[in-house]
């Protein structure tokens, strides 16, 4: 059972820096996409103790359908219902105006699933993190505040989740002045 479980997730992070390939983060290096996908499995296992393969495998593949050209159904042909339905929580409609899909994510946090909310809070966390690293190019210091303003609220709907990942997001918001 073990060999396969190794064996899937290597699958899944493989199909996702190929759907991933041809896009970068917004810093000024231009660092693969992908690494922000992995990265926010990473802090799953590492920092939430998380071993649930389904929340890992919808962690490496959040992004694929909101960012490229991976549907639903791909997903679930590919890797199970669970992991599809995971990833449908995770994705923001798209067809929605910018600032209608960011209030949307703060209405919205409070009433996602236990494994969505653990990979909303992993998600942040890395972003603002990446933000703390070094700010995107043509980003002023102000919307970097205001992204970390966002953030805060929506992982005010996030709280009683998993305390490990919301004391390094507290601890976060702390250092930038933020009340959430
Ligand atoms: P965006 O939503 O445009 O960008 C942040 C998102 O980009 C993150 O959530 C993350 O999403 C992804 N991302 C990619 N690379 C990085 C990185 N290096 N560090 C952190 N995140 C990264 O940002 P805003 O929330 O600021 O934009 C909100 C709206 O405001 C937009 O419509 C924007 O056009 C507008 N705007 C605001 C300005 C301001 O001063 N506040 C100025 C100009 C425009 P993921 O996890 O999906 O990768
Ligand atoms: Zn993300």
């Amino acid at each position: 059972a073990y060999a396969k479980i190794v064996k899937e997730i290597v699958r899944c992070t493989n199909f996702a820096a190929i759907k991933h390939k041809d896009q970068r983060r917004k810093d000024k290096q231009k660092t693969p996409y992908v690494n922000h996908v992995i990265g926010v499995a990473h802090i799953l296992v590492s920092e939430g103790g998380i071993s649930d393969v389904s929340v890992i495998q919808a962690a490496l593949l959040h992004d694929t359908v909101e960012d490229t050209d991976t549907s639903f159904y791909e997903l679930q042909a590919e890797f199970g219902e669970d992991v599809a339905t995971l990833v449908k929580e995770l994705t923001d409609d798209k067809s929605l105006p910018k600032a209608e899909r960011k209030a949307l994510q703060i209405a919205h946090a409070q009433h996602a699933s236990y494994r969505a909310k653990l990979v909303k809070l992993a998600d942040k966390l890395y972003n603002l993190r990446d933000l703390r690293r070094a700010t995107p190019e043509g980003w002023t210091e102000e919307r970097v505040q205001e992204y970390f303003e966002w953030a805060a609220q929506v992982v005010a709907g996030l709280k009683g989740t998993n305390p490990a990942l919301e004391e390094a997001l507290d601890q976060l918001f702390r250092e930038r002045g933020v009340e959430m």
